[in-house]
């Protein structure tokens, strides 16, 4: 999609940091971190999310890039979070399927934080 920011990042098309890429996959750091390491993985191609027919092999490569950004960002052994926000009460804000890789300190033990 021509002004979809991930698309872009995907594309080449903005200045931005990779943390790891492949043909499918790119990773980089999140605009607004909510953890000292905020890193999200994406595909090029545009899906909005895992229910906008993803085929299985970028399933796959999403997943095998998860442990390399955490080797990458020096988390692979403290540990992370791994989210994926999907629709509206997820609260996801960019309309292109990413992984957020968080860590980089010690989280709370809830999964979930809802809305009052
Ligand atoms: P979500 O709320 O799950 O859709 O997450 C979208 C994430 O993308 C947010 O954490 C934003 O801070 C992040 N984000 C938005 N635009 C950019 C950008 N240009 N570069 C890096 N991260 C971005």
């Amino acid at each position: 999609m021509n002004d979809c920011i991930f698309c872009k990042i995907g594309r080449g098309e903005t200045q931005t940091a990779v943390v790891y890429e492949d043909e499918l996959v790119i990773a980089f750091d999140d605009i607004s971190p909510q953890a000292p390491v905020h890193t999200l993985i994406v595909p090029r191609a545009h899906y909005e999310g895992p229910g906008d027919g993803l085929p299985s092999d970028l399933m796959s490569a999403l997943c095998a890039a998860i442990p390399i950004v955490a080797e990458a960002k020096g988390v692979a052994g403290s540990g992370y979070r791994v989210i994926i926000n999907v629709g509206h009460d997820a609260r996801q804000s960019v309309p292109h399927m990413h992984i957020h890789i968080l860590g980089g300190k010690a989280m709370s033990h809830g999964m979930v934080n809802f809305a009052s």
